[in-house]
């Protein structure tokens, strides 16, 4: 025996009315049986037939399928069971669009794995049922006849045991109905068992066996061939399965793999089916990688850009500069009162804590070599700035005491002066880009000359100020050669341990109040500027900046990940009626979950590598306009892929199950 039902009760209510759908309905039926049930419209048909293919499941009653109660069958085995087992032709064929006859037939085969003896090839199914030549079509390209012909091959595909089959020749005209209906009839003959509801006559006339329901209840049941039983002779699929039946294989990994490609190709044939809804679900996480690769790019040419200004502060650094602080409301001109010697720098290298002193003088001057000239910033400072101040040439030398004390006439030149001066004698004598060596060139400052030594480490450029533009010399130099000065600009003191900063820069303060005899009305005349305050200051900026672009890159993917959501939820249920089918053909919850959210990782993925190409694009852009030095880096490709990916992961998480929780009978039946 096949299939045993006692007493099955399902009961619908629709608001106060009850329907008895099944209304104790008892059947047994044998393996080889071609079963037609017949009835009115309501009479219990098509749930009968729900429950008898494990789609739906009765308020009451005991339904054994091949000596096992369904009842006590956990979803998975049940959803293993209908793959293995059973195969169902629908009245709508319920084709998948996107895919041809030839998928349309291997689709079960994602879900039944290798057991049950090997199963038929595609192609032969496909032959068999006279479609050898349209393998390759889409469904909308078969007639009525062909598509539901594909639908019956497809049902074949994991030989069950039995096919059960509703209104298969509702839609069609009368000459497919008899192809139809000869297939099953053959398929008959060759063991398998069909149960087949119908309403119309000359369509049950074919079967053996003809039950006919009234109000939920059978009211006939006869057979035309009576005491043949198949149980017994069947060949092929029907005979001696039913034993080994209480047996489920397990589904191998090799299976998901495949599982895995094939959703991953479902996934994107659906992509390109629907390319405007696509674009628009995936914009949010296309804009949100974008922005944080061009964030990161940026953001960490600025940081570098940043550093370099760090360092060249110095550490543990102050500079005591002459007034320009308010004072009694009134701003005092730089200089107008306090002016600073370098007796003054020598008297402060003597308080305790304080490690080196560099005074310096600034001005402007005009450079020239050969018959070029170059305006720039002169700065003339000890050679302790070098170490203080990060000013030490990588090509060439810093000056030394010696040269300093001989008011010796040397240079150590900036990049920019460098491309300036040099670069364009370079590139005037078209010499294939020799790259130009300064050292040992002789420049005109002022008009007078100086023997270049070395090139200033190159320091980028600020929004308000190139850090290359400059020229340094030896400042004794600056001062008797060049500006004729007597006093110094300002003096950088560097403290030994950042924690005597506070007690330094007080006796900086009290020595140049008793050094000038300042009175009480001009101590506010100079100024000590602490340079790791702004150093902290600067980092705490660039700390704030990023939490901000970091938060403002969470919040375009979480919007992304909404986007990918709402699509998800639009997917699932205009595609209800397809979870409903691969549930039929045998997918387990799980299956349909993994399709779904392999299908929002394919989506988000997408526009995360589409992101990360714009991004791209974005630092280029930028970097070339506004000449930073931002790059992509791989890092950050990685990272925008990973977020990308994990959006589609959580945010496609709660659309994938609730279609994996669909029951198969409402999801088939979602109009
Ligand atoms: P048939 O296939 O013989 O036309 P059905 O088995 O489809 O009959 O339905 C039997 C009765 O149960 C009908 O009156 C139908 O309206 C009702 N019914 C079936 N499914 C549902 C459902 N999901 N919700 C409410 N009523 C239902």
């Amino acid at each position: 025996m096949l299939l045993n039902c006692i007493d099955l009760y399902k009961t619908y209510h629709m608001g106060d009315t009850v329907v008895r759908a099944l209304d104790g309905v008892s059947l047994r039926i044998d393996a080889g049986e071609f079963v037609a049930v017949m009835g009115p419209s309501g009479s219990g048909k098509s749930t009968l037939l729900h429950v008898l293919g494990l789609l739906d499941s009765p308020d009451r009653g005991v339904y054994e399928l091949l000596g096992r109660d369904v009842a006590r069958v956990s979803e998975n085995d049940l959803a293993a069971l209908r793959s293995r087992r059973l195969g169902f032709i629908f009245q709508q064929f319920m084709l998948l669009p996107r895919l041809t006859a030839l998928e349309n037939t291997a689709l079960p085969v994602i879900y039944s794995g290798n057991g049950n003896g090997g199963r038929a090839s595609p192609e032969d199914l496909l032959s068999e049922v006279g479609l050898a030549d349209r393998m390759h079509h889409a469904p909308n390209k078969l007639s009525g006849g062909q598509q539901q012909r594909v639908a019956i091959a497809r049902a074949l595909m994991n030989r069950p045991s039995l096919i059960l089959a509703d209104e298969p020749t509702g839609n069609l005209d009368t000459a497919s109905q008899n192809e139809i209906m000869s297939i099953l009839q053959n398929l008959n003959a060759r063991g398998i068992t069909i149960v087949m509801v119908t309403h119309e006559e000359e369509v049950a006339e074919r079967a053996r066996r003809i039950i006919r329901m009234r109000d939920g209840h059978i009211i006939s049941d006869d057979r035309k061939v009576p005491g043949r039983d198949f149980s017994q002779s069947a060949p092929g699929t029907a005979s001696g399965e039913s034993e080994g039946s209480g047996e489920i294989p397990r589904i191998g990994w090799k299976l998901v793999a495949r599982e895995f490609r094939e959703h991953v190709l479902q996934a994107v044939r659906a992509l390109f089916a629907n390319k405007v809804r696509t674009l628009l679900s995936v914009l949010g996480i296309l804009i949100g990688v974008a922005a944080v690769i061009a964030m990161l790019a940026l953001g960490q040419g600025a940081k570098a850009s940043i550093e370099t200004r760090l360092a060249s502060m110095g550490s543990n650094l102050l500079v005591l500069r002459p007034g320009s602080r308010q004072s009694h409301g009134v701003a005092l001109e730089a200089g107008s009162v306090t002016r600073f010697t370098t007796a003054d720098a020598e008297e402060i290298l003597g308080i305790p804590g304080v490690r080196r002193v560099s005074p310096s003088v600034t001005g402007r001057g005009q450079v020239a070599a050969g018959n070029l000239n170059w305006n720039t910033q002169i700065t003339g400072v000890l050679p302790e700035y070098a170490d203080m101040r990060a000013a030490r040439p990588e090509v060439g030398r810093f000056f030394t005491a010696d040269e300093e004390q001989s008011r010796a006439k040397v240079a150590v030149i900036g990049m920019t002066v460098v491309r300036e001066l040099f670069g364009k004698v370079a590139e005037r004598r078209a010499d294939g880009g020799a790259s130009p060596n300064p050292i040992g060139e002789s420049v005109k400052i002022n008009r007078v000359n100086f023997q270049v030594i070395g090139i200033l480490p190159e320091k980028g450029a600020t929004t308000w100020r190139d850090e290359d533009d400059r020229v340094a010399v030896p400042l004794s130099t600056a001062m008797k050669r060049l500006f004729g000065k007597e006093y110094v600009d300002n003096i950088d003191i560097e403290v030994s341990r950042a924690e005597d900063i506070p007690d330094v820069e007080e006796a900086v303060r009290r020595t140049i109040i008793k050094r000038h005899r300042l009175p009480p009305s001009l101590q506010e005349s100079f100024q000590i500027r602490n340079m790791a305050e702004l150093q902290e200051t600067l980092t705490e900026t660039s700390r704030t900046l990023s939490t901000l672009l970091a938060s403002i890159a969470a919040i375009s993917l979480l919007v992304g990940g909404i986007g990918i959501m709402n699509i998800m939820l639009v997917s699932v249920t205009e595609r209800t009626r397809e979870i409903g089918l691969r549930k039929a053909l045998g997918a387990r919850p799980r299956d349909i979950l993994w399709q779904f959210l392999i299908e929002a990782v394919v989506v988000s993925v997408f526009g995360g590598l589409a992101g990360i190409f714009l991004g791209w694009l974005i630092t280029v852009g930028m970097s070339k306009l506004a000449g930073w030095a931002a790059a992509v880096s791989p890092d950050a490709v990685f990272l925008a892929f990973g977020f990308s990916a994990a959006v589609g992961m959580i945010f496609g998480f709660w659309p994938a199950r609730k279609a994996a929780a669909l029951s198969p009978i409402d999801a088939l039946r979602y109009e």
